[in-house]
Order: structure tokens, then C-alpha cells, then sequence
């Protein structure tokens, strides 16, 4: 058992911050993170809905990221009073507290069209048997949820 002097010399200088754990916690999939799904308002999404949001992101946005390139999360979960003061759908996906093993997320990719990632995710929910998937052409976005049954629209709103 041969100790060599690099390793520890190495060890000294990396000292761990102390948040550590929660950042492991937080990194739901390879490329996205819980706090990515925040309310804009600042409530953290509820820890009831993690499982919902691995499945969300391990089923859709991971395949759809290596096929569309980075993407970026403008909307995931609203608290019910945030939903309201933005005009959303009275019974939104984005309200994660209602409904807990189904999440939304509004996402866009870094190529291709709203039409192309709904394509793609309409594929994905045809597999699995459930799910919604909204186009805004306008807004360049697409919405991603798993509700239970089928969901397809176009509009203007998230
Ligand atoms: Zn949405």
C-alpha cells in the first residue's frame, strides 16, 4: 500500500463546499436541474413532484436535448397564486401541487422549430401512452407534460 505524495497534495487544495449535498440533490438528469423548474416567483419546485420531474426530463428533455441542442426552461413549475397572476390556465400542468405526479415544462431547444420538438414529443408520448404537448409557434416554445391521457394544442399562452 503505497501512498503517493501527489494525491494528497492534490486533496489539500480542493476543499468541498458546504453545499454539496443539495447540489447532488438538485442535479435531477445528466443536463437539467430541479432549480431550473423553479417558480419564477422564487418557491422551489415541491420535493412530492421530484419523481414527476425525472421522469419529465429522462423521458423527453434529455432525448430531445441530444437531438435539438441546449435547452432552456422559461417556464416549469407555478404556484397556484403565481399561475393566477400570470393568466394561466385555470387547471395548468404548472401547478405541480395539484396533480404531483404531473409536471410541465415550457422549453425551448437551441435548433430546430416549436413544430419539430412537438413532433418529436408527440412521438415520445404516443410510446409511453400519456401525456400533453402544446405548440407556440409565435413564442418559439413547446410544452412538455405527463399528464395522465393524451393532450395535443397550439396557442399563444403557456
Ligand atoms: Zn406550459
Amino acid at each position: 500500500m503505497a501512498k503517493t505524495a501527489t494525491k494528497r497534495t492534490k486533496a489539500k487544495a480542493q476543499a468541498q463546499p458546504a453545499s454539496k449535498p443539495a447540489a447532488a440533490l438538485d442535479q435531477i438528469t445528466t443536463h437539467f436541474r430541479v432549480a431550473e423548474f423553479n417558480c419564477h416567483d422564487g418557491t422551489p419546485v415541491p420535493s412530492a413532484s421530484h419523481p414527476a420531474l425525472k421522469r419529465l426530463c429522462e423521458l423527453y428533455l434529455e432525448p430531445m436535448r441530444e437531438r435539438f441542442g441546449v435547452a432552456q426552461v422559461l417556464s416549469g413549475y407555478r404556484t397556484k397564486a403565481y399561475n393566477v397572476k400570470i393568466g394561466g390556465a385555470k387547471k395548468s400542468q404548472h401547478i405541480y401541487d395539484e396533480h404531483v405526479e404531473s409536471v410541465a415544462g415550457d422549453v425551448r431547444f437551441a435548433t430546430g422549430t416549436p413544430a419539430e420538438w412537438a413532433a418529436h414529443a408527440d412521438k415520445i408520448a404516443k410510446q409511453v401512452g400519456a401525456g400533453g404537448v402544446g405548440t407556440y409557434i409565435d413564442s418559439r416554445f413547446v410544452h412538455i407534460d405527463n399528464r395522465e391521457g393524451q393532450a395535443r394544442w397550439s396557442g399563444f399562452q403557456g
